[in-house]
């Protein structure tokens, strides 16, 4: 009865621990929660009032599908000042959240039997969005000892005349690394003239650290003809219930990604449009939010460092800290399951990330909450 697409595809690891612990919050049960994926902040009150006025304005019906003229304007602005793409706001559309930005581009870009390259560790959705639209995933493992970072060398042995899309994504999900300036420019020379599309996710651009400098990859070279740039608000002003996000490219790919989304979900929702207007003119907030991160950040690893049989591994982004579990004997599933279980913590175990052997822990939670996690943390390492 069920299409063989989708039966071969994997329920979202992150989506389902996330609701669990949720669920074991609301029967009141003291869980640490270091799987959220999302920031523990609550949308800004600006914006909140912004999408209040928005209803009673009757800003309640569909709006153009790629998005209001006044928003594309807007997010055109920010990509061309701070990411320095050059882009009109004819390449921009809204989306409902970045992931249907991803999955919009993939239907529109890939055929069946093209591959996508996906370096690994990934986050959850690239490889069963690409499995949903028929094509391949074809994953490039990177090494621990080379902080996750693609290497050239693996890309270049990863290419091949089936290639067509290379999905990057930093600071990434889940290891919290990010690239610099020439990493960034020795992928661009590994993929341009290749007849390749670069489906860039920067979602987590806004929370970098120890003054790293988030660059856009459209910006390097002439990346911008051959990439399609994906972002959204759910994480730079924690709006993910709000369902908002938008991508960049070439006027190709733009039309091309309309008729998906024309046909799909008509158009983000009006009244988050006229929010996330108002919030993308503010830079303040989403930069106080940062500076905390920053500091559950040094409080999770200085904490986690004293233990044995857990080796966290510094993050330059995101809120997620990517540990490495093998010392302590356990698979990733049961080092995640047993410290829930035992001393309820929740932790997102990385097979569904495609790297057995490490957990993500995620520090968009409070101080007091890293502190108590720690704790139990040691308690549960030091029992093994
Ligand atoms: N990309 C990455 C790497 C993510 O972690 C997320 C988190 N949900 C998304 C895209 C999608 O974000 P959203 O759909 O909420 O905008
Ligand atoms: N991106 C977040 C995470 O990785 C939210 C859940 C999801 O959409 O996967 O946990």
């Amino acid at each position: 009865m069920i299409s063989s697409r989708v039966s071969a595809l994997s329920s979202s690891s992150t989506l389902k621990i996330t609701a669990l612990t949720k669920k074991l919050k609301k029967e009141g049960k003291d869980v640490v929660n270091f799987a959220a994926g999302e920031p523990d902040f609550d949308t800004p009150s600006f914006i909140k009032e912004k999408a209040k006025l928005a209803i009673d304005q009757g800003l309640t019906k569909y709006t153009p599908s790629v998005g209001t003229s006044e928003i594309r304007e807007a997010i055109c602005r920010k990509l061309k000042e701070e990411n320095h793409i050059p882009c009109e706001s004819s390449n921009i559309i809204v989306t409902a959240g970045a992931k249907y930005a991803l999955f919009a581009a993939m239907t529109a870009l890939l055929d069946r039997n093209e591959e996508a390259l996906i370096p690994a560790p990934f986050w959850v959705s690239y490889p069963e969005m690409v499995k949903l639209c028929g094509a391949k995933v074809k994953i490039i493992k990177t090494k621990a000892k080379d902080n996750f970072k693609l290497s050239i060398d693996g890309l270049s042995r990863a290419i091949s005349k089936k290639t067509k899309l290379l999905v990057l994504n930093y600071p990434s999900n889940p290891t919290g690394v990010t690239y610099n300036e020439n990493e960034l420019k020795a992928i661009y020379e590994a993929v341009k003239d290749k007849n390749i599309i670069v489906l860039s996710d920067e979602i987590y651009e806004i929370l970098t650290y120890d003054g790293a400098k988030h660059i856009s990859f459209a910006s390097i070279g002439d990346a911008h003809k051959f990439t399609v740039t994906v972002n959204g608000f759910s994480k730079s002003f924690s709006m993910t219930g709000w369902r908002l996000g938008y991508l960049e490219g070439a006027n190709n790919f733009i039309e091309a990604i309309s008729k998906v989304i024309d046909h799909t979900t008509s158009c983000a929702s009006s009244i988050s449009q006229a929010a996330g207007l108002m919030a993308i003119q503010d830079k303040k907030w989403p930069q106080t939010m940062r500076e905390e991160f920053e500091k559950r950040r040094n409080l999770l690893f200085a904490g986690l460092s004293a233990l044995k049989k857990i080796k966290p591994i510094k993050p330059s982004g995101t809120f997620y800290m990517f540990c490495d579990i093998k010392k302590s004997g356990l698979s990733s599933v049961e080092f995640s399951s047993q410290l829930l279980d035992k001393h309820l913590v929740s932790t997102i175990p990385a097979d569904s990330f495609g790297a057995e052997g490490y957990i993500r822990l995620s520090f968009a939670t409070s101080a007091q909450d890293i502190e108590k996690g720690i704790d139990r943390i040691k308690v549960f390492t030091e029992e093994l």
